[in-house]
């Protein structure tokens, strides 16, 4: 079938061409410079100069000598927008050709015509492709046009002046055969024929690969497939390949004002143009909450990377976690760094890390968990030179702000909070991680069990109680209820509704595999296993305290871990840490560390008595909650006095550990899980403990209370939740008790509260809805630009009755949703006036 354009729908094309250029300057501009070299721009110009869109004058408008890249890039567009939609077309053509990766430029084509009827008019016309492929037969072509008496040695000279490149040596040739004439000319193009290259292997040869590159390629992606191809996470010496329990998580771009529903993404637009905010900055930042999956999805990329099944657009990946970065105490260089850290080139080093340095852009490097670097981001410190020493944080904060290797693209992981203003300005752009879709958590519980009857019997479980099911949005949460499904489906036991019953429930589900018998009564089990709870837990908060995610054998030994606890499962040797003489332990997630710190906080006998209040005041960053540690036993004094300086910095990913324990610790006290511990404490001990965390955390609220202005006369009094307000929504619920959320709630005196941009998933819906329900008086809920989707919006109904008003503008929420909504709506319609926009 041929399609027959219309003038008209040339028209459109055109306008639609120019309309590109004007809208898409930014990415243009950035997709031509991004190398640091002016080879695609000068490639564009012999297109154009070849379909006579461009003249001799312009060309030497744009290509100024000494002038920066970008400023020649942008001349360009400016020129051809000011030529009109033709020449427009012709650029997007070009760009379609010479940047196949620019988005946008595919779907406006020309027909290129190139008919050429003398030499010197092919020369014109067929000018790109010429310079592509003489540059590598240009001695020869001198040769011929020497002895053809066209050139003479002082042409030759000036075509191979060392400071052109190839491809400029190439146009230079050109430049002076169309100043000499008709039979010069003929000699280049009949000299081109014979060469008959094809252009696709003319493309392969522009790299000049060292002698030693694939060589060393093999061994970076085999050691890349190593490190990625299993998950850590199971636990109990368990193994699972990632191939078979990877289940696509939620990807976003950040909401936006002006738009109106939400961008999701996919893992290869990571690395695209889409979401981009700032087309100098080479980073990407992958944010998400602790257990959303940021790691698993880098591990993801690395796999297939390392595979050769996607971003294959990079010849070299080098993968890099902030935990082991913490450890480095050298003054490192970046070729330290990727040789030494990464995969180290058996021969030809130099060589290797030169064709780094003049390919940025088919370099790739991530850093896994940036919130957990013990330096905080800093900009001040500014180094160029790859070769130069210093130490790792400084390298990275070099890398991150492009001083060092521009043009590589860089990816870090991170929780949202860690991410300062400071970082934000160096940013390419975000891509939020958002844990699991509904879809999502079917299919992960499906590849979870290879027996399909127990999936189903387990996705029914979660469906039926939708606190579970908005828990099981958090990948993390996910894997927990999948791993304890025995439990689970077992009848005689309630369901977990709260993060920390979920966490119990691996608990006991570990020490339960660790083969111990008669632990069928819920109390008996934890009598067995309170010393090894003890003992990881004392490991625990004391790494929380100095923020360390990694422990050698002393550590343990310090805290009196010993194989037997180990081995119940919770730690796993650190793979990217250990050596064939040290092994190194982490916990199989943060979130388990900070789990085991809450409950050694319940355990302890020796805890200082300001440990619980200095948790609830961690709104403060700097506040350390466990008061004087054990650890620094461990540290030398070096050791001891670099830890006193980083306590001046204590770093996000510790303040929001805190919280997370906080919270946990609101959960174990809570009256349903107290009795748990009477076995093994003092009763009074842990009522007492109870006590205080309810003390503190009505002090907590009644603070952030206290914080809100009064309203403007005559307008409504509202609140915007300050950071920390839905924590501490989140720790009550945790408790489970309608006294203290009625309490609580008390004491908020508001008519409207504001939750926007406030991360609000499913979990926080459950919580809020909990704790909202106890006021008093009628209020006016703002949810919008949040991720609240239809299970979370289940969550809510429960104190629809008390909303005046809700907001859920851009919350991913389907008509189905959206129906329960209004169902329930007009009954609380005919009782608050309840107004819904949605
Ligand atoms: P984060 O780095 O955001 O804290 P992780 O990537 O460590 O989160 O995820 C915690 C756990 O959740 C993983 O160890 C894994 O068991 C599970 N998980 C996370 N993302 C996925 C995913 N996309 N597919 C399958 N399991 C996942």
């Amino acid at each position: 079938m041929k399609l027959i354009e219309s003038p008209v729908l040339e028209e459109h094309k055109a306008m639609l061409a120019q309309e590109f250029v004007l809208r898409q300057r930014a990415d243009i501009v950035h997709a031509l410079c991004r190398s640091g070299s002016s080879e695609y721009l000068e490639s564009v110009l012999d297109i154009l100069l070849s379909q006579e869109q461009l003249t001799w004058e312009d060309y030497q408008n744009i290509l100024v000598p000494g002038r920066s890249l970008h400023t020649n890039a942008r001349q360009l567009l400016d020129l051809v927008f000011s030529k009109g939609v033709e020449t427009c077309l012709h650029l997007t053509a070009a760009l379609k050709q010479v940047l196949p990766k620019l988005t946008g430029a595919q779907s406006i084509e020309i027909t290129n015509e190139e008919r050429a009827t003398t030499s010197t008019h092919a020369l014109v016309t067929q000018r790109a492709r010429l310079v592509r492929e003489l540059k590598d037969s240009l001695d020869g072509l001198l040769d011929a046009l020497v002895a053809s008496g066209h050139f003479s040695s002082v042409d030759c000279d000036e075509v191979n002046l060392p400071i052109r490149t190839p491809l400029q040596q190439v146009r230079t040739l050109l430049d002076l055969v169309l100043a000499k004439g008709e039979d010069a000319a003929h000699v280049v193009v009949k000299y081109a024929q014979q060469q008959q290259t094809s252009s696709l292997l003319v493309n392969e040869s522009e790299l000049r690969f060292p002698k030693e590159f694939s060589r060393y390629q093999k061994k970076l992606s085999s050691s890349v497939l190593a490190q990625s191809s299993f998950v850590g996470t199971y636990g109990g010496g368990s193994i699972m390949r990632l191939d078979d329990i990877y289940t696509e998580g939620q990807l976003e771009l950040p909401q936006d004002l002006s738009e109106t529903s939400s961008t999701s993404v996919t893992l290869e637009d990571i690395v695209g143009e889409v979401g981009t905010v700032n087309t100098e900055a080479d980073t990407v930042l992958l944010s998400g909450y602790a257990g959303s999956g940021k790691s698993t999805l880098l591990q993801r990329m690395h796999l297939l990377w390392a595979r050769g099944a996607a971003l294959q657009d990079f010849l070299l990946l080098f993968p890099f976690s902030c935990r082991r970065l913490n450890s480095e105490q050298r003054e490192l260089s970046v070729i330290d760094l990727l040789f030494q850290h990464c995969c180290w080139p058996d021969r030809d080093k130099d060589e290797i890390f030169q064709f780094i340095l003049d390919h940025p852009h088919l370099i790739i490097f991530t850093f896994d968990g940036l919130d957990e670097l013990k330096d905080t981001f800093s900009d001040e410190q500014r180094i160029c030179c790859p070769t130069q020493c210093a130490s790792v944080p400084i390298i990275l904060f070099n890398l991150l702000q492009g001083c060092l290797m521009k043009g590589v693209l860089k990816i870090v992981s991170s929780r949202p909070q860690a991410v300062s203003p400071a970082l934000k300005k160096h940013l390419r752009k975000e891509v939020i991680l958002k844990g699991f879709s509904p879809s999502s958590i079917d299919s992960f519980v499906r590849k979870h069990h290879n027996d399909a009857t127990v999936a189903v019997k387990v996705l029914q479980s979660v469906k039926t109680n939708s606190a579970l099911l908005g828990l099981c949005h958090s990948p993390v949460l996910c894997w927990i209820v999948s791993q304890c499904h025995k439990e689970l489906l077992d009848s005689y036991e309630e369901s977990p509704k709260t993060i920390t019953h979920a966490y119990l429930m691996i608990l006991q589900h570990f020490f339960q595999r660790q083969g111990s018998a008669n632990t069928d009564d819920g109390l008996s089990w934890m009598l067995q296993h309170h010393t090894t709870i003890l003992h990881l837990g004392q490991l625990a908060s004391e790494g929380i305290n100095c923020s360390v995610y990694v422990f050698s054998q002393a550590d343990l030994n310090k805290c009196g871990v010993t194989e037997m606890d180990v081995g119940s499962g919770f730690l796993m040797q650190s793979k990217s840490m250990s050596s064939n003489h040290i092994n190194m332990f982490e916990f199989l997630h943060v979130t388990i560390q900070c789990f085991f710190a809450a409950a050694f906080i319940v355990l302890s006998t020796t805890i200082e008595h300001c440990t619980i209040p200095r948790l609830f005041k961690t709104q403060d960053p700097k506040m350390t909650p466990f008061g004087s540690t054990c650890f620094h036993g461990c540290l030398s004094s070096s050791e001891q006095q670099q830890k006193l300086l980083d306590d001046r910095d204590t770093t996000e990913a510790k303040h929001q550990n805190m919280q997370i324990t906080a919270m946990f610790l609101c959960g174990l006290l809570s009256q349903r899980h107290q009795c748990l511990w009477f076995q093994c404490c003092s009763s009074s001990n842990i009522v007492k403990r109870a006590k205080l965390v309810t003390k503190c955390l009505s002090k907590a609220l009644q603070k952030h209370f206290k914080s809100i202005p009064q309203p403007v006369q005559g307008e409504k009094k509202s609140m915007h939740a300050m950071p920390g307000f839905v924590w501490l929504i989140k720790c009550i619920y945790e408790m489970q008790e309608n006294t203290v959320a009625k309490d609580a709630m008390s004491k908020m005196d508001v008519q409207h509260l504001k939750l926007t941009y406030c991360n609000i998933g499913p979990v926080e819906c459950t919580a809020l809805a909990y704790v909202l329900q106890h006021l008093k008086n009628p209020v006016g809920l703002q949810l919008d630009y949040n991720s609240v989707g239809d299970v979370g919006i289940e969550q809510l109904l429960p104190c629809l009755h008390i909303c005046q008003s809700l907001y859920l503008r851009n919350n991913n929420i389907s008509d189905e949703g959206i129906s329960k909504l209004i169902t329930k709506g007009i009954l609380c319609f005919l009782t608050t006036n309840l107004l819904i926009t949605a």
